[in-house]
């Protein structure tokens, strides 16, 4: 207790937007609201927080927008109505049980979130794996992280980051390849300035169609032409081979797939390489002259590898500049996948994805899926992946899928293609949005509307990008009748007549999961609430009370021969061709000050000043032959739709590129005239990660009729 005047009391916790997972204090005062400020004793954070986190507070103090009650309607003609959970509940069931007879379990389908916290993730995903009997449970990690989960699965055996980011400041050598983290993982970032301040001789190169905020800092700024980012890394790989900069030791004596890989690099010439990714010759040999001479070389990267129809070939090709330098499972080097989701690791341990299992486990694997059935006592586990994120818009549109149960996430901005996303939700027989906020733009075809706790209302864990797991309390009570995502899945499990969901509180599902992990590669069997209480957090595995900093130190990786995959992956590009009518290629992103679809973020006055709008970066060169200046309307069109939006002029993107960012649901008051209308809904064959970064547009001045 601190402040006896005012009562208020403070509570540890954690920062609920991007995977950094900055540790929080929670300051309640006496009347119910909170104040956050950076938690000095966590160790990812170190006190500081960015402009999203520092404003945290608001987003819970202002329950303006939330939602209060259960509604439902019989009908799709009908209004939807208040009634209570039973109600909600039994008649969810009701048309799930129907589906399920008629049609077979993958007839239903659960679109969930990276927000999740661990425990309501594992509860959901032990439903629809273990007794619903469908493995059609994605999340939108889908939309984030999937390449680099596929990549790391290919590479290194399992789902594993190896380092910390304590390596950071070990590093002499930085790659950030299509990522803005001074803009969207800010403490990461700061990590990366003061470490660059206090040794100028360290390298920081940064791989970007645009000039960002974090090319501020870059020795190298190598402004890529979008989609080519495997012909670099593989020109890189050659000139290091070529050089004699590989580690020939580590090669042989710990990866395989090395010949296969130089056989291809070697047919590429730099100055090939230099006219497909549009940069200088001189810069691709800098950039591999910075990368062979580190004795510590660091990568970080997010959306613009992972959101691609190549999204596993650009992160294989960059892991591969690790394990030809022997720059992994050492102090300051490997591979940092940066999440964009506060949990998108946590949700990766317990198997939330369609295509995985808990604690790494494989779906492939029959031993695997029997043990896990046996354990939950629920049925046999399907081995087929279910549908992932698109997919389950696909299929309802198909008519193959007949009910959806959206929860924690906002598709009807944030998938590719959204028209056609948004269609399917017309077509769906049944659709069940589980939510904070009555702002989202889904709800609209929400047959059931279920209200959930908010981040501070709820108790769990989440795990950030460097594989360390955070305890958060419950610190306030949710509004009227909301619930915790944990406590409305345990409930519809009985409602469904499953047994094994009678869990009195979240320690208990923790418990479950933990125990899951025991014997495998991210054992935490032996780390319990309390443990993680006292220590603040604890990176996985934890065995023999410690927690693991850096995986791979023995250099023994987690495929079957104990050696790492060196993968020669192809140049070619599956992408959107522009052509005379579509010419300028669109990429989408983030801002600095708003998240997702700014159901949070948007009740923020202060990370609404920041940037108030949606706008499109356009070259100046390419605004003024198109008659566009500064503020004008563009009008975008690309194959599948259109949207407008005020031109921003930006030297600092390559010309024939724009860029929009994601956020915004409505741009200029209109309708549903999102970024995501233009965006397409070609998948990564193997991550189906979707091509967001990548689709082909015209821009027009916009002239009102
Ligand atoms: Fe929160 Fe990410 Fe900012 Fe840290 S960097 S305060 S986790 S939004």
């Amino acid at each position: 207790m601190k402040d006896a005047k005012n009562s208020s009391k403070e509570l540890k916790s954690t920062c609920c937007y991007c995977g950094v997972g900055c540790g929080v204090v929670i300051e309640k005062q006496s009347d119910g609201t909170i104040r956050v400020r950076g938690d000095e004793s966590h160790p990812s954070n170190k006190g500081l927080l960015c402009s999203k986190g520092m404003n945290l507070h608001h987003t819970v103090n202002d329950q303006i927008d939330r939602l209060l009650f259960p509604q439902m309607r019989y009908h799709k003609d009908m209004p939807l109505q208040r009634v209570d959970w039973d109600t909600a509940l039994e008649r969810t069931a009701a048309v799930f049980k129907t589906f399920i007879k008629k049609y077979g379990p993958n007839s239903v389908a659960f679109y969930a979130s990276g927000q999740f916290l661990t425990e309501e993730y594992y509860v959901l995903n032990k439903l629809v794996k273990g007794f619903i009997g469908t493995n059609n449970i994605d999340t939108n990690s889908r939309l984030c992280m999937s390449s680099a989960v596929a990549a790391y699965k290919m590479t290194l055996g399992e789902d594993s980051v190896p380092v910390c980011y304590d390596d950071i400041e070990l590093s002499d050598c930085i790659l950030v390849a299509g990522a803005n983290p001074a803009w969207c993982h800010p403490i990461i970032w700061r990590r990366v300035e003061k470490h660059k301040a206090n040794n100028p001789a360290v390298k920081i190169i940064v791989i970007d169609p645009r000039v960002t905020d974090s090319c501020a800092i870059a020795d190298l700024h190598l402004q890529i032409q979008p989609g080519t980012d495997v012909t670099l890394f593989h020109v890189i790989a050659k000139l290091l081979i070529e050089a004699g900069k590989v580690d020939w030791n580590f090669i042989e004596s710990h990866t395989d797939g090395f010949e296969e890989l130089r056989d291809l690099v070697l047919t590429i010439s730099v100055s090939e390489a230099s006219d497909i990714c549009g940069i200088s010759e001189d810069y691709i040999y800098r950039a591999a002259e910075y990368i062979g001479s580190a004795n510590a070389f660091l990568s970080m990267w997010t959306m613009g590898l992972n959101q691609s129809v190549v999204g596993v070939d650009k992160n294989v090709s960059l892991l591969n500049l690790h394990l030809l330098t022997g720059t992994i499972g050492k102090p300051g080097s490997g591979p940092l996948s940066l999440t964009g989701q506060p949990n998108a690791m946590g949700g990766r341990e317990v198997g939330g994805l369609a295509n995985l299992l808990p604690a790494h486990r494989d779906l492939n694997n029959p031993q695997h899926r029997e043990d896990l059935q046996v354990f939950w006592g629920g049925k046999t586990i399907d081995s087929k992946p279910g549908l992932t994120a698109t997919q389950m818009f696909d299929a309802l549109n198909e008519g193959t899928l007949k009910a959806i149960w959206i929860s924690c996430t906002n598709p009807l901005i944030s998938l590719p293609d959204v028209r056609k996303a948004e269609q399917a939700l017309k077509n769906a027989k049944f659709v069940v949005v589980q939510e904070i906020s009555s702002k989202s733009e889904t709800l609209a075809y929400a047959d059931v509307i279920l209200p959930a706790a908010a981040w501070s209302e709820k108790e769990g864990t989440m795990t950030n990008s460097e594989r360390r797991i955070t305890y958060l309390p419950k610190v306030n009570r949710p509004p009227g009748e909301a619930l915790s995502d944990q406590e409305i899945f345990c409930r519809f499990a009985k409602k469904m007549q499953f047994k094994g969901f009678d869990f009195p509180d979240a320690e208990a599902v923790y418990l479950e999961h933990a125990q899951l992990t025991k014997g495998m590669n991210i054992d935490i069997s032996e780390l319990t609430y309390d443990i993680l209480r006292s220590n603040r957090s604890i990176q996985w595995p934890y065995t023999e009370q410690k927690s693991t900093p850096r995986l791979f130190t023995d250099l023994k990786f987690y495929t079957n021969n104990k050696r790492a995959k060196i993968y020669a992956a192809s140049t070619s590009l599956g992408s959107e061709k522009p052509d005379d009518d579509y010419p300028f290629i669109l990429t989408t992103g983030r801002i600095r000050d708003q998240w997702h679809t700014r159901s949070k973020t948007g009740k923020v006055n202060k990370l609404n000043q920041h940037i108030a709008r949606a706008y499109l970066s356009i070259h100046p060169d390419d605004a003024r032959e198109l008659g566009l200046r500064e503020n004008d309307i563009a009008h975008v069109k690309s194959r599948r739709g259109e949207t407008s939006v005020p031109c921003k002029l930006d030297k600092g993107i390559k010309k024939g590129v724009v860029f929009l960012p994601m956020h915004w649901g409505k741009i200029l008051n209109s309708d549903l005239n999102r970024t995501n209308n233009l965006t397409n809904n070609l998948l990564d064959p193997i991550s189906k990660e979707p091509d967001f970064k990548f689709c082909a547009v015209r821009i027009e001045k916009f002239f009102k009729p």
